[in-house]
């Protein structure tokens, strides 16, 4: 589902972010898309504040932090900006997989650089610059999570990080070039299924999965 939205000022895309949290229930995961002064952080002071987790004012950008948390009584609300996260062990470093509780709502400027969130995220929201104080608000709710593992390995474009259900094992997997056109492909000891720890050979019983 597509919503669109117009706003002439900043006040108004505050406001619209208080109404947007309404269809932001926890636990969700939204990605802010658009370029430098697009009024990501802006639309996040709105949305903090529809959550009564902070008031506009106590909202200013992680961009150097990297992340911001705030409190509501129903929702904690995390503000993540990775403009400045450009590898995957970087973005490991940030730990957000211990922010996704169940009465989260991450808000990540930047998610898109990686294809993680790409996946794993409900909402996306993207925003355009108009004019000096016109901006464009897209709001796309989609089920991107549903896709299966393989889905999720053709959809890949980056460096894939695989993790064995069992033994806690992660990888860093680089993709190749596809040989023809379309799907890429993975080297085959990597492929879910399989396990192959600190080992040459897959680890019978252990499942890898894509993360
Ligand atoms: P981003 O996080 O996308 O880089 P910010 O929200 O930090 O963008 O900055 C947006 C800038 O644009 C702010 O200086 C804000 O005052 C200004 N602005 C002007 N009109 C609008 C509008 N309609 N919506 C959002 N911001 C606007
Ligand atoms: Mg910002």
């Amino acid at each position: 589902m597509t919503r669109e939205f117009t706003t002439k000022s900043s006040e108004e895309t505050v406001a619209l972010g208080r109404e947007l949290a309404k269809m932001l229930p926890p636990p969700k995961v939204v990605v802010l898309r658009g370029d430098l002064g697009a009024g990501k952080t802006t639309l996040v002071k709105g949305i903090a504040e529809g959550f009564q987790a902070a008031s506009e004012e106590d909202v200013t950008s992680p961009t150097f932090t990297l992340i911001h948390e705030y409190r509501g009584p129903s929702a904690t609300v995390y503000h993540i900006d990775l403009y400045r996260v450009d590898t995957q062990r970087e973005l490991e470093t940030l730990g957000l997989d211990d922010l996704m509780g169940e009465d989260s709502v991450l808000l990540i400027e930047w998610g898109e650089k990686f294809a993680r969130f790409e996946r794993e995220r409900d909402v996306e929201i993207v925003l355009r610059r108009l004019g000096e104080t016109e901006r464009w608000v897209e709001v796309n709710s989609d089920s991107r999570g549903q896709a299966s593992t393989n889905d999720k390995i053709l959809e890949m474009s980056q460096t894939l990080e695989v993790v064995c259900d069992k033994c806690g094992t992660k990888r860093l997997v680089d993709f190749e070039p596809p040989p023809v056109h379309g799907a890429r492909q993975v080297e085959p000891e990597f492929l879910p299924g399989h396990c192959i720890g600190d080992q040459e050979r897959p680890i019978p019983g252990h499942i890898i999965k894509v993360r």
